[in-house]
């Protein structure tokens, strides 16, 4: 089959799979305050055969995701057959890697099991270290402490190096930055800190609530210099550790530093559509091909007109930008 690549080059990698739009969470810059309608899911079955196809086209990478996608029993079953899906390269097959993006509610009861699957890294979003600014954010009471024994369930499982990562928001978290540089120390993880992007369902997004590259750095200096650690192009963080070597950050600057030109991603939402970007206006029904009974030549070739259509940047923050057709829930970040 076709290595995948877009009309501009651009080889495609990654794949998220978000499995479920359903989440335990209502942080705010995400959702409102309500459950709000969902798209649903499909059996692990479908997204298995998506991604058995992709698989074969040249994805190396896939990374679960939701709404939660714990909430979805099934997911450790779901992780072993992924894992077992094989990825060519030159010298021939190698294990694919199988990554998870969680808020970390339940993780303390799935970590060990995910681990056995063959999961090999997981990311726990976590937007304060301080326990009442984390309810405030996620309006969800009693949760900070799941969430950080879950993160040292994960580090004693294996599933190392583990990352949290902190959308900042101004007005509700920009004064934890030290914080999370300190608690990047003390636990060993590596906190990343992402640009607030317009993909909530609030849409509260303006430039002013958008916590910047420049300011994080210049506020961790205030704590500890920072040295920048080279990075490859195609990784979305930049990277820092402190001067002593003890801990590491990153940061994810979609809005200030903009890393479209090197975007490696592919996204399937719960409900079977493929998304070749975050802000796309467009979904592409891939559930619907096989439900048509596509053989998987055929999904391949859906697949590859799909991808040509990859857009070429975000627009956010210009006078043209057209939200996109889904909030981040709905999308799978
Ligand atoms: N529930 C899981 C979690 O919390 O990680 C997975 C889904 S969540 C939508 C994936 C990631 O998207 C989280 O790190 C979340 O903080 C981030 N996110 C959600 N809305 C965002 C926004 N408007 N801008 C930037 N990141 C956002």
């Amino acid at each position: 089959m076709t290595a995948l690549q877009d009309k501009f080059g651009r080889r495609i990698t990654d794949l998220r799979i978000s499995i479920t739009d359903r989440c335990n969470y209502k942080c705010v810059y995400c959702r409102t305050g309500n459950e709000g309608a969902l798209y649903g899911d499909l059996p692990f079955d479908d997204y298995l055969r998506m991604a058995r196809v992709l698989v074969a086209m040249g994805i190396t990478k896939i990374r679960l995701t939701g709404g939660e996608p714990l909430l979805r029993k099934g997911v450790v079953e779901f992780v072993r057959e992924l894992s077992q899906l094989r990825r060519l390269n030159g010298n021939g097959a190698e294990p694919l890697d199988v990554a998870l993006t969680t808020n970390g509610h339940l993780l303390a009861d799935l970590a060990h099991s995910l681990k056995a699957a063959g999961l090999t890294r997981v990311t726990v979003s976590m937007d304060a270290v301080d326990p009442d600014r984390f309810t405030r954010i996620t309006r969800v009471p009693g949760g900070f402490d799941h969430v950080l024994g879950g993160i040292r369930t994960a580090r004693r499982a294996g599933l190392w190096p583990l990352k949290v990562n902190c959308v900042l928001m101004r007005g509700f978290n920009e004064d934890q930055i030290i914080p999370f540089g300190m608690f990047a120390r003390e636990e060993g993880v590596i906190v990343r800190f992402i640009e607030f992007m317009p993909l909530e369902e609030d849409r509260m997004w303006s430039p002013s609530t958008v916590v910047t590259l420049d300011e994080i750095l210049a506020r961790m200096a205030e704590y500890r210099p920072l040295v920048e650690i080279p990075h490859a192009r195609s990784e979305t963080a930049r990277r820092y550790r402190f001067d002593d070597g003890i801990g590491e950050i990153g940061i994810i600057a979609p809005v200030s530093h903009p890393f479209c030109g090197h975007c490696s991603r592919l996204r399937i939402t719960s409900d079977g559509k493929i998304r070749t970007c975050l802000f796309s206006a467009w979904d592409h029904d891939l559930h619907a091909e096989m439900g048509r009974g596509a053989s998987d030549k055929e999904l391949a070739e859906f697949i590859c007109r799909v991808v040509q259509k990859k857009e070429e940047r975000h627009h956010i923050g210009e006078p043209d930008f057209v939200p996109a057709s889904r909030t981040m829930v709905h999308i799978g970040g």
